[in-house]
């Protein structure tokens, strides 16, 4: 394996920026890396390697004529196909949107190509982004690079393992209930959550708009926190991004980098998210981090918030709702597929063996879920409900963040599970989301880094951190104190603990 996918962004942008190492031979690693491991693990849908070896000279071209270049110019870095752009198809893993070319890029990738990141290639994931394991992708499943027969989450499974299985040292992912923070949990990974309008969603191609919101994953703290930077901010082609000063996350990242800051940081644990299902093992390293927390002198505060029990149902409720009406553009006329009945169809016919054809089984059920919500008779019994759901929740975590900095649970209540456990249950999965989703509701930023495996099974287990809007830094600074103690605690990172795929050559794609 090449050292120089073994690196972190961190690491590899300072060799980038010394000129020890140009981006073409760091791209070709990766793309080396890509071509060696995707095949058995099915996390990219599409890569170019012309147009980032192009992309990755013209970085190398500048920065010899002395231009002054961002910190991470020259990093490779995977997008998850949920977001358009115009150097690659973007399908979102649906069929109804296979080979669509999109005219310009979304705002998270043109910032990061504005920084000098490359791009080197579309990330699998569950269609439409509606999953918790990347099984409902339309061009196969993603597998875990921890173990070939387990799911990676969802439904951001293909950035995850992306940068779990050094296939690329960044990815960008959207999280709408939970699909940066639980993948990032159940391969090992860490994966943010930024506050709800912190990162434009322009060019994102919409699940749920009031909950979605695009976030970095990587192999640690530091290097999530140098690609929020770069992606965030106000961006006048979407209305709900946020015109606010951040703070550096990298500077919040590198100052937590010490355990000491965890001094007198108080830590809330949330009974209503210490759920009945937990998983032995995972309620195991959660309760060693919090000790681990509380050496450091933090403290650790128990917090009741009664409503978050119906997190899940309302969740259920306003995103197929929203979901509904996002998809309604897909209509066999705008975009990408279309099905012409023998004997040429009329209009309503196209539209619909266009539609039956091109979406899936979870995206057909959330779109008859979420009709039916929305129906003149069940608005206010349904969806209405559901919106007051959400408030009441927004309102515990307000009373919590009156006692505590910060908010610590399992990211997800279980570990890496079988492909095809779930049997197509979908109600197991939406479970498995109990956690990550109450962040969403009330658009609070979340982290989820790595902290040990689980004994019964051997795989990764996350800590999910949570912070008021606005306090995304706090996450960073915390998260990083964290990750040392890991570290310390392993004698090595996380990620370097995932067995490694060296030998790993081109097996049979997971479809
Ligand atoms: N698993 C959740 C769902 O299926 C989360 C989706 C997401 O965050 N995009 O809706």
């Amino acid at each position: 394996m090449s050292e120089l996918i073994r690196l972190t962004a961190a690491e590899l942008a300072a060799k980038l920026s010394s000129g020890e190492v140009s981006s073409e031979e760091a791209t070709r690693a990766h793309l080396d890396r890509i071509a060696a491991v995707d095949g058995a693990l099915n996390a990219f849908l599409a890569t170019d390697a012309d147009v980032s070896l192009a992309a990755a000279r013209e970085i190398d071209a500048r920065r010899a004529a002395g231009e002054a270049l961002g910190e991470l110019a020259g990093v490779p870095l995977a997008v998850k196909d949920v977001l358009v752009t115009t150097d690659m198809p973007s399908t979102s893993g649906s069929r109804i949107l296979e080979g669509y070319r999109s005219p310009y890029d979304a705002t998270a990738v043109a910032k990061a190509r504005a920084a000098g990141l490359v791009s080197i290639g579309k990330t699998n994931m569950d269609e439409f982004a509606m999953g918790s394991s990347t099984e409902n992708s339309a061009y196969g499943p993603t597998r875990n690079q921890w173990a070939a027969d387990r799911v990676p989450g969802g439904s951001g499974g293909g950035s995850a393992v992306a940068v779990g299985a050094f296939e690329a040292p960044l990815a960008l992912g959207s999280d709408t209930g939970g699909s940066i923070r639980q993948p990032a949990a159940l391969t090992g990974t860490v994966g943010v959550k930024p506050t709800y309008g912190g990162v434009s969603r322009y060019g994102a191609i919409a699940l749920a708009s009031s909950l979605d919101q695009i976030g970095p994953c990587a192999r640690t703290v530091l290097d999530t926190a140098l690609l929020h930077d770069v992606i965030a901010g106000h961006d006048r082609h979407d209305s709900t991004s946020l015109d606010f000063a951040w703070p550096s996350m990298a500077e919040a990242a590198r100052g937590g980098a010490d355990p000491a800051s965890l001094k007198g940081l108080r830590v809330g644990v949330v009974k209503q998210l210490m759920l009945d299902g937990l998983q032995p093992g995972v309620q195991a390293r959660f309760d060693e981090s919090l000790a681990l927390l509380e050496a450091q002198g933090a403290e650790i505060v128990e917090i009741d918030a009664p409503h978050f029990e119906y997190a899940v149902a309302a969740y259920y409720l306003i995103l197929p709702a929203e979901a509904s009406s996002n998809l309604a553009k897909y209509d066999s006329v705008r975009f990408g597929l279309r099905v012409t009945p023998d004997g040429g169809g009329t209009v309503e016919s196209v539209m619909s063996e266009t539609r039956a054809a091109g979406f899936g089984t979870e995206v057909k059920r959330r779109i008859i879920l979420g009709t039916y919500a929305l129906s003149a008779g069940y608005y206010d019994a349904y969806y209405g409900s559901a919106q007051k759901v959400r408030t009441l929740i927004q309102r515990d975590f307000a009373s919590a963040f009156d006692r505590v900095d910060v908010i610590a649970s399992p990211t997800a209540p279980t570990t890496a599970w079988q492909l095809g456990a779930h049997g197509g249950d979908p109600l197991q999965d939406y479970l498995n989301d109990a956690t990550t989703i109450p962040a969403n509701l009330a658009g609070i930023p979340g982290l989820s880094l790595p902290i040990g495996t689980a004994s019964e099974d051997g795989l990764p287990v996350g800590l999910q951190l949570m912070a008021p809007a606005f306090e995304d830094a706090r996450l960073y600074r915390a998260g990083s104190a964290i990750e040392s103690l890991i570290t310390e605690r392993d004698g090595s990172p996380f990620w370097a603990q995932a067995p490694s795929l060296a030998g790993a050559s081109t097996g049979e794609a997971a479809n």
